[in-house]
């Protein structure tokens, strides 16, 4: 009998629907304002610059840099229980610099800062796909 705890899911809301339906269809968009032409992250009724309410979702560029990374090793969800030591990163997006996205890191070795990557779809379940990155 296997004792396993299912990892957390997205839940999608009204703002966030589009974003995960997009990746689960291995596209990766993101918000763009507009009034202003900034893209929104996290999703968003509202510009965090110009405060538009109005938006598209467009395809934006799937690399980015590494801006800092850390190494998990206690087991703070124990649904992870079996993957700790892992590691997450944060990616400045070269769609928009200023954009930072927390992700997983798909690779054994260290990422580098500064290092250039890409997104991998990772398979959920319930037919989510998770944004982890990867080198280019
Ligand atoms: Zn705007």
């Amino acid at each position: 009998m296997s004792d396993a705890i299912p990892k957390p899911l997205p839940h999608p809301d009204r703002d966030s629907e589009p974003y995960w339906k997009a990746l689960s269809q291995g596209r990766f968009q993101l918000q763009r304002c507009g009034s202003c032409n900034a893209l929104r992250w996290p999703p968003r009724a509202l510009c965090n610059r110009c405060v538009g309410f109005e938006f598209e979702w467009v395809d934006v560029a799937t690399t980015g840099r590494i801006v800092s990374w850390t190494r998990t090793h206690q087991v703070f969800a124990p649904a992870y229980r079996g993957e700790v030591p892992y590691t997450t990163v944060a990616v400045a997006l070269d769609a928009q610099e200023d954009i930072s996205m927390i992700g997983g890191w798909s690779t054994d070795r260290d990422p580098r800062a500064g290092e250039t990557v890409r997104i991998r779809l990772v398979d959920a379940p319930e037919g989510f796909k998770l944004p982890c990155w990867e080198p280019a």
